[in-house]
């Protein structure tokens, strides 16, 4: 009976160890998303509790942190050095693309996925060559060098982009069209609307250039842009058994917040909220997806407000009205949030830079 008993018990823990080594809870996740609402502070979050009927996608989140964003050359952040530091894990300076403060190129979480054989993607509500993105795939001294960044795209091994900015491919100052050379590479490109799903081969690439300045604002109209684009990458890139890695971002919930628009930014980060939804959906499908929120700074110095009262000395505080302190971006800590295998590793107050190093460290990459 002793033995026989022992020998049950190793049965089971060898089944235990087994579910808990292979089993969806499996602690390193395989695919990782990384959602930026650039420019999304906790106001900018508090928002969508004041402005939506519906529970938002943030109330999913078990595990959540602070991150200090300071650049290497200023105590506030752009959103280049916010984008360098999440993506390759180094303090630069404003302005920098995938470089340190020596303007040397450091590798970017999407290249170190990549190298494994992962597939990965990029998807924006700005150009696509706009510094958030751009510092995934792209190396430059400066935001600015739009056309150097879009070279840099198509030479990269990026799976899936979308976004605006097809101008910076096609009408450069060197002369280049990159739109007939991708073609010609067998890369599916859209201009117009995205693709289906069955349109785009399961080892294509896909990119979606919009012929916009950027995608146009939600107040102007731009449906669900970004939660179709974030589907269709996540549907393109989970078929690469291996895994992916993909960043989405909000980009102009930062471009509401500088211009102290207080409709803008709560339109742009409902949409970027239910991106948040989708994403959280798949992972929780999937079970072996991290899913990582967060922004590079905050703009505007966004508040809710109680309201001045008539008399000038009381305010009512019943009536919520969003103030601004500020046109440009702010300090204060930023909100990250985690779901999946690895999201308790972010809980705690840290550097911008962690975000990197933690996401590494649960995928193991
Ligand atoms: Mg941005
Ligand atoms: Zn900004």
């Amino acid at each position: 009976m002793t033995k026989y008993f022992k020998v049950c018990m190793f049965t089971c823990a060898l089944f235990f160890m087994s579910i808990s080594c292979t089993g969806p809870e499996s602690s390193q996740p395989k695919n990782i998303i990384l959602l930026i609402g650039d420019g999304m502070g906790l106001t900018q979050i508090s928002s969508s509790y004041y402005y939506s009927d519906a529970t938002p996608n943030f109330s999913r989140f078990k595990h959540i942190g602070l991150i200090n964003t300071s650049a290497s050359s200023h105590k506030i952040t752009d959103s280049a050095a916010g984008a360098t530091a999440f993506a390759s894990g180094k303090k630069s300076y404003n302005g920098a693309i995938g470089v340190n403060s020596d303007t040397v190129s450091i590798p970017t979480i999407l290249e170190i996925a990549e190298k494994i054989n992962l597939s990965t993607g990029v998807v924006a509500t700005s150009t696509i060559t706009h510094a958030t993105p751009a510092c995934f795939y792209a190396h430059a001294r400066s935001r600015g060098m739009y056309e150097e960044i879009a070279r840099q795209l198509t030479i990269s091994d990026v799976d899936f982009a979308a976004g605006a900015g097809l101008r910076h491919f096609t009408s450069r100052d060197d002369g280049a069209n990159y739109y007939d050379s991708l073609s010609a590479k067998d890369v599916i490109l859209d201009t117009t609307s995205l693709a289906a799903i069955e349109d785009i081969c399961a080892e294509c690439k896909y990119m979606y250039l919009d012929t916009g300045r950027a995608m146009p604002r939600m107040i102007d109209g731009r449906g669900d842009f970004l939660s179709d684009a974030t589907r269709l990458g996540i549907d393109h890139l989970s078929r690469d058994e291996d895994g992916f890695f993909l960043m989405v971002e909000g980009s102009q919930i930062d471009w509401g917040g500088h211009a102290n628009n207080e409709e803008y930014l709560t339109t742009e980060l409902l949409d970027f909220d239910k991106v948040i939804g989708l994403a959280l959906d798949f992972a929780e499908r999937d079970g072996n997806t991290l899913v990582v929120v967060t922004a590079d700074h905050e703009t505007g110095g966004y508040a809710l407000s109680s309201t001045p009262m008539d008399d000038g000395e009381w305010s009512d505080y019943n009536k919520v009205t969003g103030t601004f302190s500020t046109g440009g971006h702010t300090t204060t800590l930023i909100p990250v949030f985690a779901y999946g295998p690895g999201a308790d590793k972010f809980s705690g107050i840290y550097e911008n830079t962690e975000i990197f190093h933690k996401m590494l460290e649960a995928s193991g990459w």
